[in-house]
């Protein structure tokens, strides 16, 4: 085994790792079957970066794994665009496992009343594909659109889009992680059908609970009432602007 040079990039190696491009002085080492199953667990659960940790963290102390990530501490907690990508190949297999289109086939929408029925059926279709068939396309819209009304509400606080949108990242995740733990499985496990209601209020309570907590910086009262108005714009966006304007743009 050459251990002088890194074989990724020829840098010389001093130390366990390559300074320039960060691959390990063992990767010089022959191929073996166990790295490769190593590095399946790595890339698709990232466990060893503490899958798990990050997950508790998150359902503990939201607002701590999130600023952590936003001031740069970034090694700690699993990596927010990586932790979605799990939490939505995990949903994909759930949805099959569990069949949990099912569940979610009984939410009525309720549309417009000053728009035609047309329309409105169209949107409410539109609204079924992102929350059962169209679930990736979903939740990135889901994750794209709920900082925008926290961005507006809280500007005082001089967070980005970006530093937002990692909040979000991580709460959609969650929000999904939470879906499968009481929709998929008592679903997939004694054939349960957990009610709609009950998992929307869970993942309601779950967004308030992290969103205090997260702009602790404001006033209690004021906080309450932005965070209540940032929910009711998220919510209006994507369950009835969102579909409303694919409805229009692609009829069903
Ligand atoms: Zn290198």
């Amino acid at each position: 085994m050459n251990t002088s040079h890194c074989n990724n990039c020829e840098t010389e190696f001093e130390g366990n790792y390559c300074f320039n491009c960060g691959q390990k002085v063992l990767a010089n080492s022959k191929l073996a079957f166990s790295n490769i199953v190593k590095d399946f667990f790595d890339n698709t659960f990232n466990i060893h970066k503490g899958f798990f940790f990050t997950f508790w963290n998150l359902i503990i102390q939201p607002s701590k794994v999130v600023k952590s990530y936003i001031q740069g501490k970034r090694k700690t907690y699993t990596n927010p665009t990586r932790y979605l990508v799990i939490a939505l190949a995990a949903l994909a297999t759930m949805q099959y496992w569990a069949q949990m289109n099912e569940v979610i086939n009984n939410d009525n929408f309720e549309g417009f009343p000053f728009l035609s029925e047309e329309l409105n059926n169209s949107a409410r279709l539109w609204d079924l594909r992102l929350l059962t068939d169209w679930t990736l396309l979903g939740n990135l819209l889901e994750a794209l659109v709920l900082p925008l009304g926290f961005y507006w509400l809280f500007r005082k606080l001089k967070y980005n889009y970006s530093e937002l949108l990692i909040l979000s990242f991580y709460l959609i995740s969650n929000s999904i992680f939470i879906t499968i733990l009481l929709v998929g499985l008592p679903k997939f496990v004694i054939s349960y059908y957990t009610p709609t209601f009950f998992v929307f209020g869970m993942i309601l309570v779950y967004y308030a609970y992290a969103l205090f907590n997260f702009f602790k910086e404001i006033s209690l009262l004021r906080r309450l009432i932005f965070i209540i108005f940032g929910l009711i714009i998220f919510f209006l966006i994507r369950f009835l602007l969102i579909p409303l304007i694919l409805a229009v743009l692609f009829p069903i």
